[in-house]
């Protein structure tokens, strides 16, 4: 992988980066340079025709100064070692910008799970769920759904750890079914957050978000949430794309018909009717004030930033923009809402569902989203003042904010 590709080299230089403008103690960029844990685990399958194959799986606990691991599950087959470690740190620095108590954790299986027959996956998730059953726990490493993974496989894993483990522990995992300990808005939260911090950055350069026109790449759980929040917040989706092409509509697309769409049309884009399609690429550099990438990392690079004409970009995706496609949007001034405030209402509404796991509870749907845009719309305000303050951009704001709150768990734990 070349290195400006490289997504934990990525994250390592973003961190420096911050622990730099902030002047924080060399141990500090010491310490959270690496995960304090990468676990490699062989998972072996019986598949539908009667052999057995291996895959192989990751879990990655960066920093648990602030609180438990936490983060989410990626069953694709670019997964690797560096992937699932960056994702890793980032979830540490998302975390500590929102200030929902938990440290970073991420994990991922090298599979093509649409490959895989409904009992293969099943049987995939649970013996992933076995083979990580002794590094985590409910007060030790929750993970959560990401790409290729979902409610449905929390629900399996979460069983599957209560039974190698002996006990009840319905907090081990979050962002499982709402009827099976899961929280209402939990699925809705990730794509909602992207939404609102879209709103928040358009207020802030004084842009009408009524009428604005929006493109989103990637229509999966994130980015058909943040298609659907920010039409209804007034602005227009005239472009989104998936793995199979870009659609184009300039009136402005219906969301909820193309989510009905994607039921029927094995949860693909392609075949729509109603728009024009066009190459899946094409998106990101589309004639639009906002973009929304919610797709996978390095999507925005120093061979497309340039082309870029959006005002606002709220990153839905974890590390879709790379560090030298950050630093020619800088140069162009466009306000980019990075990934680990924008894509943070995942994390928050799954510390949500946790905090009700642990005290039995359950919360209302509309609790749940006025306290995810409480905890958010404060969070952006903060960084905000701060960019202004240090003269810098959001992201590195955002880590500032971030880096602050660790160093302080650090240096009250004694470790620093
Ligand atoms: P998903 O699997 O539901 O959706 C991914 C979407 O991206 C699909 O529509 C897929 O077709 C599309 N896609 C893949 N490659 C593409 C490409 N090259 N161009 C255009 N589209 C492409 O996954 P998700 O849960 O929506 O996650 C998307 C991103 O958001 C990931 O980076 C993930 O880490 C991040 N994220 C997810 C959550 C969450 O709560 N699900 C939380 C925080 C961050």
């Amino acid at each position: 992988m070349a290195n400006e590709n490289n997504p934990f080299l990525m994250a390592q230089r973003q961190v420096k980066s911050a622990c730099d403008k902030l002047g924080t103690e060399e141990a500090v960029y010491e310490i959270l340079k690496n995960p304090q844990r990468v676990v490699e685990v062989a998972i072996p399958v019986k598949m539908d025709d009667g052999t057995v194959r291996t895959f192989i799986g990751y879990r990655s606990q960066h920093n648990n100064a602030v609180g438990p691991f936490k983060g989410g599950l990626r069953f694709h087959p670019d997964v690797n070692m560096d992937e699932v470690k960056a994702l890793s740190t980032w979830m540490t620095f998302k975390c500590g910008v929102v200030g929902v108590p938990y440290g970073g954790g991420k994990g991922g299986v090298i599979v093509d799970h649409k490959s895989l027959s409904e009992g293969e996956y099943e049987r995939l998730s649970r013996g992933y769920a076995r083979a990580i059953a002794p590094v985590i726990g409910e007060k030790v490493d929750i993970p959560a759904p990401d790409v290729g993974t979902s409610g449905k496989v929390m629900a399996w894993m979460t069983d599957e750890y209560e039974k190698a483990t002996g006990t009840f522990a319905p907090g081990v995992f979050t962002g499982k079914p709402v009827e099976f300990y899961g929280s209402l808005g939990r699925t809705e939260a990730t794509g909602y957050g992207v939404a609102i911090m879209a709103r928040s950055a358009a207020k802030k350069i004084h842009l009408p978000l009524e009428g604005a026109k929006v493109a989103v790449q990637g229509f999966g759980n994130v980015g058909s949430f943040a298609a659907l929040y920010i039409s209804q917040m007034g602005a227009k989706v005239v472009a989104v794309s998936d793995s199979t092409c870009t659609l184009v509509d300039e009136g402005g697309f219906h969301i909820k018909s193309l989510m009905e769409h994607l039921k029927h049309n094995d949860g693909e884009l392609k075949g729509y009717e109603g728009a024009e399609e066009r190459d899946r690429d094409s998106l990101l550099t589309l004639d639009v004030d906002i973009l929304m990438p919610c797709a996978l990392e390095n999507q925005i690079t120093a061979e497309n930033a340039h082309e870029i004409k959006a005002k606002i970009i709220s990153e839905g995706a974890n590390g879709p923009t790379t560090i030298e496609a950050d630093e020619i949007l800088d140069e162009k001034g466009v306000v980019v809402v990075a990934d680990i405030l924008a894509n943070a209402g995942g994390v928050i509404v799954s510390y949500f569902e946790w905090v009700q796991n642990l005290t039995r509870d359950s919360w209302t749907f509309d609790k749940v989203q006025k306290k995810q845009a409480e905890l958010m719309d404060n969070a952006f305000a903060e960084i905000w003042d701060l960019k202004e303050e240090k003269k810098t951009n959001i992201r590195n704001a955002a880590f500032m904010i971030s880096i602050r709150r660790i160093e302080q768990a650090l240096k009250l734990r004694g470790i620093i």
